[in-house]
């Protein structure tokens, strides 16, 4: 029974021939799985969820699916003037602000922002943290990435994808690219254009991050370069680790 609905989740596309996989264009395509499926989506810092793929994640919890945002770190050390106890609590408040618009659930790992660490310790923590959740497919940053935190983040994912056995298909995002994420090379899009309003709105509660302007800096080109690349207005693009394939399809 799962297994069928993974099937359908990803048989949404009738692109998948092109690696233009729409999984978000399930109603369209009446093909909404039976079983409502989890999503977890796992970035360093708050925002980084949001601004990567938050058109992806409301298109999602709107088909009915759980969708949760999980911070490695609460955002301690990015707000200059404030100590890491102040910008944590802000930044966590402005994370739950923009989950609440998105309709996701935010969940917090507990690393420090600028101090992720590679410990076997933190190995085991990631682990348990997915094991608990179940997800069906769990989106995290690319490897390739000049925030160290980033690199962190999805090499422990990537750790804990392989330790439970591949269970869950592994998508990654990325950000800021060129400037953060490099050589992403996407194999699936999703046109977010019929919530890009709601997507803004999220980000935008990253008051403390200067978000509206960095938003126009940066993730509204990407976007609007994505969308072109998929023939839409607006796109987020997505690596999808190959051998989710073979657990998924
Ligand atoms: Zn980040």
């Amino acid at each position: 029974m799962e297994n069928i609905s993974r099937r359908n989740l990803i048989k949404l596309s009738g692109t998948a021939a092109l690696g233009l996989t729409a999984f978000s264009l399930a109603a369209k395509e009446s093909q909404i799985p039976a079983k409502k499926l989890k999503i977890v989506v796992v970035g360093a810092h708050p925002d980084d969820p949001e601004t990567a793929c938050g058109g992806t994640m409301s298109l999602l919890a709107s088909e009915g699916h759980e969708v949760v945002a999980a911070y490695l770190t609460r955002g301690e050390a990015g707000i200059n003037g404030k100590t890491y106890d102040e910008a944590a609590q802000i930044r966590t408040n402005e994370a739950l602000g923009a989950c609440k618009i998105l309709n996701a659930t935010a969940k917090f790992i507990g690393q420090i922002d600028g101090n992720c660490e590679i410990t076997a310790s933190r190995y085991t923590e990631m682990y348990n943290f997915l094991k608990a959740e179940q997800p069906d497919f769990v989106f995290t940053h690319w490897p390739i990435d000049q925030h160290r935190d980033h690199r962190i983040c999805s090499i422990l994912v990537y750790d804990a994808w392989l330790d439970l056995k591949k269970s869950f298909g592994l998508y990654y995002f990325e950000v800021e690219s060129g400037g953060q994420t490099q050589n992403f090379p996407p194999t699936n899009f999703v046109d977010i254009t019929s919530v890009i309003e709601k997507k803004h709105a999220a980000c935008y509660c990253h008051v403390s991050q200067n978000m509206e302007r960095v938003y126009r800096e940066f993730h509204e080109h990407m976007e609007i370069f994505r969308g072109m690349q998929a023939n839409c207005k607006y796109a987020e693009a997505f690596v999808k680790h190959d051998q989710s394939s073979l657990r998924i399809v």
